[in-house]
């Protein structure tokens, strides 16, 4: 794939999904954390769906910290493996409280040391929150994609991720993630893409072996 294609691809793709953005509902910075820790093995649509009644009462790493763990774990429940998950959260609001005065820290380093938070969940919050791209979270759909179009083929997503980012320029990196997983939900779909319909088949490894 020639480089200049990457600008072609996210161009193609903002257009099909003009609408392509964080699907995740939260008001904090910690809310985005939870969400985003709640989100692993789950549906953003169920962790939105569970989250408003947390939300109304937890908006701070000091109201995570002093919520007890029996009473998070039944508002997670939904969201499944809820006892390692509120434990997670528990930890991740204390590490905050105790490492970072309370804020929710604004670099990838920092946000990574938190228990529960990997490097997919530190973009996603250096990117929802700050409002930095500092790189590619290679979620299911973004890994599936990437392997198909064969803009990757590795497995592991921060291998994936280090391919992306040589990919696609500095300025589209912002918008790589939200157009993959629309891409993903409405089109490159697990076990049924519909290639006949994508705007990117040209661009396709797995299409041009069809
Ligand atoms: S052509 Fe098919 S496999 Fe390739 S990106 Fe489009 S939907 Fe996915």
């Amino acid at each position: 794939m020639k480089k200049t294609d990457a600008r072609k691809i996210v161009e193609l793709l903002k257009k099909a999904y003009p609408e392509a953005s964080c699907s995740l509902d939260f008001e904090t910075p910690m809310q985005a954390v939870v969400a985003v820790i709640l989100s692993a093995q789950c549906t953003d649509e169920r962790v939105n769906k569970t989250t408003p009644a947390l939300f109304k009462i937890c908006k701070t790493p000091k109201d995570f910290a002093n919520l007890d763990i029996k009473e998070l774990e039944n508002f997670i429940h939904p969201c499944g493996f809820y006892k390692n998950k509120a434990k997670n959260i528990k930890l991740c609001s204390r590490q905050i409280l105790e490492n970072f005065n309370g804020n929710v820290p604004n670099n990838m380093e920092d946000l990574m040391s938190l228990s529960g938070v990997g490097r997919k969940t530190a973009n996603v919050v250096m990117l929802e929150v700050f409002g930095i791209a500092q790189g590619i979270a290679v979620d299911t759909h973004a890994k599936r994609i990437s392997n198909l179009m064969g803009l990757s083929k590795e497995k592991e997503p921060e291998k994936i991720e280090q391919d992306l980012i040589k990919f696609f320029p500095k300025d589209t990196l912002k918008d790589i993630n939200h157009l993959l997983v629309f891409h993903g939900r409405n089109t490159c779909i697990a076990r049924k893409p519909k290639c006949d319909k994508c705007i990117v088949n040209s661009f396709c490894k797995f299409y041009k072996n069809l």
